[in-house]
């Protein structure tokens, strides 16, 4: 029998034959974006049903406390006439309707602004539509941050948007750094190996076999928005899973119907993600001339933006008043099951700007 369990596993198959090893970060784009197999372009993965659940599908109270915090902070830049808000990776779009809900509480800011969606899968951008089109609202779709707007402030939203963005791995073999690749073993199934040849432009050290991960796509899409944000004003708050300080280790896991699985196996039919290093995304935001803004666990950012007083109002007229006290728990909850503590939250602004509700301005005495 065939170790290539996907019609994706034949064709990277096929790929590394002619070709030679797949970086770990081209197997990701291929796994996730391929046009025909790729895992967001084929299915809606999201929920009880489906591989996993996110934030927003969880509770309204998530999109609506970002919406609002969007709200304010455009109040707090002097109410721009033109402001498009922009969503990364949009999923569902549930995000989006929630925020924009609550938004109307600033009538003046939900009349004026444009929504821009970035998103790559044509299923997703169709429950997007779909979600928007209930509250008679429309959306501009982008494949790429490049066609954004360049001539108004962008207030950007991303939730478990940068975690899907494919890294590279490096590991430590005596004095130099070999690349993980993704090669055939004997049996012509997928299998990691390293590159012969060492990478040569990672400027540090490392333990005998230490992994270095990083997502170079993630980097270059956060310092190119942050150049954005420097030029045309705005800000940006990204949610996601990750590490506040950059380590060595291995984090790419692949998850489906909600349980850890191997990366390799069933390409196209799991997800896969990395955890976000957010010290790197810092420093990539300020290389574009935006200022990163202290970051915080999504607990205390829901905490500060009124997690609890909004479920006691949505429990008054709650048939099931339960089931928002434990999305609450689940989404501000400290403890190992919650995401409170492993999902962080990190606000980019263009600069001399106050940072969006929840946030704080940097201490500069660590800059
Ligand atoms: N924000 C949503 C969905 C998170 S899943 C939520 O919280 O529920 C990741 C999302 O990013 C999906 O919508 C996926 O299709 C999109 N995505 C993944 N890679 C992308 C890329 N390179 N460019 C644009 N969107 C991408």
């Amino acid at each position: 029998m065939s170790m290539l369990t996907t019609p994706l596993a034949e064709e990277m198959a096929a790929l590394i034959a002619s070709e030679g090893p797949l970086s770990l970060d081209r197997f990701m784009a291929l796994a996730l974006g391929h046009p025909r197999y790729g895992y967001y372009m084929t299915r809606d993965p999201f929920g009880a049903a489906g591989d996993f659940i996110t934030a927003p599908e969880i509770s309204q109270i998530f999109g609506e406390l970002l919406g609002l915090a969007l709200a304010v902070t455009w109040q707090n830049m002097g109410a721009p006439e033109d402001v498009a808000v922009v969503e990364l990776g949009p999923g569902r779009g549930t995000l989006m309707g929630d925020a924009l809900r609550a938004a109307r509480a600033i009538p003046a800011f939900a009349e004026t602004l444009a929504v821009h969606f970035v998103e790559t899968s044509p299923v997703l951008m169709r429950a997007q539509a779909a979600r928007l089109a209930q509250d008679s609202r429309d959306a501009q779709w982008h494949m790429t941050i490049d066609t954004l707007p360049d001539d108004r402030p962008l207030l950007i939203l991303a939730n478990e948007f940068f975690d899907a963005l494919p890294v590279r791995q490096f590991q430590r073999v005596g004095n130099s750094w070999h690349e993980r690749l993704v090669g055939l073993d004997p049996a012509g199934g997928l299998a990691i190996g390293l590159a012969e040849v060492p990478a040569g432009n990672i400027p540090f050290a490392g333990p005998e076999g230490a992994i270095f991960e990083t997502s170079p796509l993630s980097l270059d899409i956060m310092r190119r928005l942050a150049e954005k944000l420097a030029r045309q004003g705005g800000a940006m708050i990204a949610i996601d899973y990750g590490h506040t300080k950059s380590g060595f280790g291995d984090t790419l896991q692949a998850v489906k119907a909600h349980r850890f699985v191997p990366v390799l196996t069933d390409p196209g039919e799991v997800d896969i993600t990395a955890h976000v290093d957010f010290a790197m995304l810092a420093i990539a935001a300020q290389r574009g001339g935006a200022v990163a803004h202290p970051l915080l666990t999504q607990a205390s950012l829901l905490e500060r933006l009124g997690i609890h007083h909004r479920a006691e109002i949505l429990k008054r007229k709650a048939e099931k008043p339960g089931e928002i006290d434990r999305a609450v728990i689940r989404l501000a909850g400290t403890d190992d099951a919650a995401m409170g503590l492993l999902f962080k939250a990190m606000a980019i602004t263009a600069p001399g700007m106050a940072p969006p509700p929840g946030f704080e301005q940097p201490d500069p005495r660590l800059s």
